[in-house]
């Protein structure tokens, strides 16, 4: 099934999704064209799944990223990933207030625990992998949204080639 990833704060439609059978994203699952939602700039998207006793089952486990003008990659490895990771940092407020955009931006979707909280069973549930191992899976997702989102994305990747530019010094 399609479970719901960010919803636009700005006009509501859901704009993106991963299959859990396929384990693939879903931009804007409802129109189905591959066409991103007009205030959408970035996805970010991390389904864990689980054994029991809570060991990570890197076959039913993937980050997603989609960047606007750009499209979905696979981030095997967040460390290497800079955008990414500074786009999943702004979402979870890891990132001070000063690194934040200063476009204005909006952020949907929600954590694991934000998605229980609201409704029981859409950010924790099981999931059937095709090895038939049964395990449960984390859904943590969130989107960023402007009115201005081409602009956003280019602030953010100014901002980032900066901060992983210093790293080298
Ligand atoms: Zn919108």
């Amino acid at each position: 099934m399609i479970r719901s990833v960010s919803h636009c704060p700005y006009c509501g439609h859901l704009s993106a999704g991963i299959d859990d059978k396929q384990l693939e994203f879903v931009l804007a699952p409802d129109h189905g064209d591959g066409q991103p939602y007009p205030h959408l700039a970035f996805v970010w998207v991390g389904l864990h799944a689980l054994t029991r006793s809570c060991r990570i089952v890197s076959e039913g486990s993937r980050v997603w990223f989609w960047i606007r003008g750009e499209g979905t990659k696979l981030v095997p490895d967040m460390r290497k990933a800079p955008l990414a990771e500074y786009v999943s940092g702004i979402c979870c407020d890891d990132e001070v207030e000063e690194s934040h955009p200063q476009g204005e931006y909006r952020i949907g979707g929600a954590s694991a625990g934000g998605r229980e909280e609201e409704r029981p069973g859409s950010g924790e549930f099981h999931l059937h992998l095709p090895s038939s191992q049964r395990v449960v899976a984390i859904l943590d997702g969130y989107g960023i949204y402007g009115p201005d989102p081409d602009a956003l994305v280019a602030e953010v990747r100014r901002f980032v080639a900066v901060i992983t530019g210093a790293v080298g010094d």
